[in-house]
């Protein structure tokens, strides 16, 4: 696995426990959406209701789950967990729902993954707080009503575009995370370096935020890795040259790219005269799949203008060029 990948692997778990931040002050960055959600938050409080269901979208590893958490804490209610593909039958969804108290938070993570007969129940669920319950079978069957709690669904995808209008339209709070600015990271990379009690010194928080890829998630794994390098090549306290070091041993380089992000963007330079090219022929010629390109890998590389989408597919920009060491060709465009 890629150790640049903002998807959660086994190693990260644990981590994330512990370096979670549980309150809305603990979230580093995110501005907006926190000033949207404290506002939302204490209204429901006054007024004594369910937060308005909530869609949380945006790349892997930037704290969908942990606003997800946090807002629970907040509103001092219950949260369940649970996934879109998780749920498979539409009595799945109904044992979760009717287990919930009033106020609580059901997150569903992937909640574009969401099968479509579940999908069906959940809108008079998230409406009427009500679940429409067929009983017997053929002409004798009949459909009963049941009365929820009211509860708050908070939804999380990396594309609001992946999900259906109709459910997408059921949310009444609709919340878009971005990328972590370098200071941010550097921020997020001190204090969990604190939480797990290692000494960073100088710029080494920066040079760890630096190759992040602007995601909390890889920050706190290479904080990890480069404390292993500390502890077993150093002396035990991360300092710049150590992490510049260890980083460069991962095969990260300064902006946060692995080979594989090398490798596509070599591609496109060499057989594709730097594009425009097709998702999918990318995807085919470095082994991927189309949709992990455009979710996890792509996002990065758009929003720090080495690629640029156009409609007729991805071009490696001039600045990409310079990144590679690469000359662009003069005639190519
Ligand atoms: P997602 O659900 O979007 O994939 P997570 O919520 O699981 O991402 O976040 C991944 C890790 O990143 C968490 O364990 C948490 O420690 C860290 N993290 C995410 N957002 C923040 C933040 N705003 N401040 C500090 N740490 C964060």
């Amino acid at each position: 696995d890629r150790i640049i990948s903002a998807n959660l692997m086994m190693e990260d778990q644990t981590a994330e426990l512990s370096l979670r931040p549980r309150y809305l002050n603990e979230y580093i960055g995110q501005n907006q959406v926190k000033e949207n959600l404290k506002i939302y938050i204490e209204a429901a409080k006054m007024r004594k209701e369910a937060l308005d269901h909530v869609l949380l979208y945006g790349p892997p590893g930037l704290g969908k789950t942990t606003l997800a958490n946090i807002i629970a804490n907040e509103l001092g209610v219950n949260l369940r967990t649970t996934s879109g593909p998780a749920i498979e039958r539409p009595g799945d969804l109904a044992a979760l729902l009717t287990n919930l108290q009033e106020g609580d938070v059901l997150f569903i993570d992937e909640i574009h993954r969401l099968h479509r007969t579940v999908e069906e129940v959940m809108y008079p669920a998230m409406e009427d707080f009500a679940l429409d319950i067929m009983i017997g079978k053929g002409p004798s069957a009949r459909s009963v009503r049941l009365d929820l709690p009211p509860f708050t669904l908070i939804g999380a995808t990396t594309r609001a575009g992946l999900l259906s209008a109709p459910l997408r339209d059921r949310f009444g709070v609709i919340s878009r995370l971005e990328f972590y600015t370098t200071d941010e990271l550097a921020y997020i990379v001190s204090r969990n370096a604190d939480i797990m009690e290692i000494e960073i010194v100088g710029d080494a928080a920066e040079e760890i935020a630096l190759r992040s890829r602007g995601t909390p998630r890889i920050a706190n794994r290479l904080l990890k890795r480069v404390r292993d390098f500390a502890q077993v090549a150093g002396d035990g306290i991360i300092h710049s040259e150590l992490a510049a070091e260890a980083l460069k041993r991962l095969q990260i380089d300064p902006r946060g790219l692995d080979e594989i992000d090398h490798k596509m963007l070599k591609a496109m330079i060499h057989s594709f005269r730097g594009g425009p090219v097709g998702l999918d022929t990318i995807a085919a010629t470095i082994g991927e799949e189309s949709q992990t390109i455009e979710d996890v890998y792509e996002p990065y590389l758009l929003q720090i203008g080495l690629l640029q989408r156009t409609p007729r597919g991805r071009m490696v920009t001039p600045a990409a060029y310079a990144h590679l060491g690469i000359p662009m060709p003069t005639d190519s465009r």
